[in-house]
């Protein structure tokens, strides 16, 4: 597989640590609110990348954080803290609207095939191995304390940033003049790791540490909770584009300095969905949500097909607009899967399913180029090959896609046998009742209406309703109950 990785900004083929097993860490969502259609985008693609690795013969050990502590307004160490913030709105505790937010990204998550990874970690849970890296790197001499927090010490790196090219002089230049500065920061880049003198007088969630009570800062989670559960190599990590920096740049810094060796080989970045007017935002009113796209109307999973026509490195814009252009291409793959006719008993055709499945994975192992492997679901549709055999292809693709073809199209299928065809009249019960003496009334009833005979018709009518029975018409036929 071949992946663009952020960290050398280029295509490069994946080789993971150890052959056996790929360890991949995903920063989670900061469960203040409800997750916008954006963050989605992000773990839309990030479940896609698991899933090409896994479905590329790897098994992979993958590890998500759940920042319920620490993320304030600015990913810079500014700001009100995101959690309390949710707490102040809601007026609740921020341990409840952790767990409603938390329950709530999972649903979400749920609707949009979303895997979970093997681990959810929350923040909260990870108290010891943040004061052990911490001490660590006081002890090493890359933090220091200022004004009763503990801070990284940007200037004590070779080279700080990764993924930009900022000019390394700032290193040392000192906070800049402006927004809210910090003064006890010895270096412009410098990052909190541990905060005791906090300006929020009412932060709730604080823990005993060497430097006195206080609460980790945002970045060290990830290096914590990553070395937790996935050691001191890590092959991949991943995670929306505007964590890049500070957040990665500063997860690398730490760990790296911590550890005395490099720490993640490979990083991959999502780039943003924006709406025409711009950044999507939690702060703006009503915003972009699976249940506000679910209240209009739309099925959770064209807003995966969506994501996955369009690279992820790539901005993607979102209208609603270009989402129902997803619904109708949706809709035709999910009729022509349907028109497919399944045969349990015909053997596969091995050598098709080997050539089509071959160019799936090209399509996912070129920098996950989702858009030529929905194209390979149409090269499916065209392939000379039995209909049994392409409907077992499809379904070994929908393990990385995730559309549901195979139900969807099982549905529809169930409908179209089920829905009355051209001149043909149906008689239901509304209760789901089998009665052939009923239905042979209200089909003698319809012949009669059909030869103008209105007489018999009303008779028929009136022997019906001495039985007990209500009729009515419907398009294509009639239903009745007993009343
Ligand atoms: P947060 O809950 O703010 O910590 O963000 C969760 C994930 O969503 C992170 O990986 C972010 O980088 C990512 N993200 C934030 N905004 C967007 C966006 N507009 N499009 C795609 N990903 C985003
Ligand atoms: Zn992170």
């Amino acid at each position: 597989m071949y992946l663009y990785n952020s960290a050398t900004r280029k295509r490069e083929e994946f080789i993971p640590n150890d052959p056996e097993l790929v360890k991949m860490y995903t920063c989670g969502p900061t469960v203040y609110h409800f997750a916008h259609i954006g963050n989605l985008r992000s773990y839309i693609m990030e479940d896609i990348l698991e899933k090409a690795l896994r479905y590329a013969g790897y098994n992979v050990k993958r590890v998500m954080n759940i920042t319920d502590v620490g993320h304030l307004a600015s990913d810079a160490d500014t700001g009100e803290d995101k959690m309390l913030k949710g707490a102040k709105r809601e007026n609740k505790t921020v341990m409840e609207i952790a767990k409603f937010y938390t329950d709530a990204f999972f649903e979400d998550c749920s609707k949009l095939n979303i895997k979970r990874p093997d681990v959810v970690e929350p923040a909260t849970n990870c108290i010891a191995e943040y004061i052990k890296i911490i001490e660590g790197l006081l002890e090493k001499g890359f933090a220091y304390e200022a004004g009763g927090n503990i801070y990284f010490d940007a200037s004590k790196l070779d080279k700080y940033y990764i993924f930009n090219d900022h000019d390394e002089e700032d290193l040392a230049v000192g906070v800049r003049e402006g927004v809210e500065e910090d003064t006890n920061k010895r270096n412009k880049n410098d990052f909190v790791l541990w905060f005791t003198k906090s300006k929020f007088e009412d932060q709730a969630l604080k823990w005993d540490s060497p430097w006195g009570v206080g609460y980790p800062g945002w970045h060290i989670e990830c290096s914590g909770i990553s070395m937790k559960h996935l050691g001191e190599d890590l092959d991949i990590h991943c995670g929306g584009i505007d964590n890049a920096f500070p957040h990665h740049t500063n997860e690398i810094a730490q760990s790296e300095s911590f550890l005395g060796h490099k720490w993640c080989n490979y990083w991959m970045h999502v780039h943003h969905l924006n709406t025409n007017d711009g950044k999507m935002s939690k702060s703006k009113g009503e915003f972009l949500t699976v249940s506000l796209l679910e209240s209009k109307g739309y099925d959770p999973l064209v807003y995966r097909l969506f994501c996955l026509q369009s690279h992820y490195r790539k901005n993607l814009v979102f209208s609603f607009e270009n989402l129902d252009n997803a619904v109708v291409t949706y809709q035709k793959m999910i009729s022509k899967i349907a028109a497919l006719k399944p045969n349990a008993e015909e053997p596969v055709d091995q050598a098709a399913f080997d050539v089509l499945k071959e160019k799936f994975l090209t399509a996912l192992g070129n920098d996950l180029n989702t858009s030529l492997a929905i194209t390979a679901v149409y090269d499916v549709l065209k392939y000379k090959t039995t209909d049994q055999t392409k409907l077992a292809v499809l379904a070994d693709f929908d393990k990385v896609l995730g559309l549901d073809l195979i139900e969807k199209a099982a549905r529809k299928r169930r409908e179209l046998e089920a829905a009355p065809k051209a001149g043909q009249f149906t008689v239901i019960s509304e209760a789901g009742e089998q009665d052939e003496a009923v239905e042979a009334l209200i089909l003698a009833r319809q012949d009669a209406k059909k030869a103008k005979n209105f007489a018999e018709a009303d008779r028929i009518r009136d022997e019906l309703k001495a039985m007990g029975i209500e009729v009515t018409d419907i398009a294509g036929g009639a239903k009745w109950k007993r009343v």
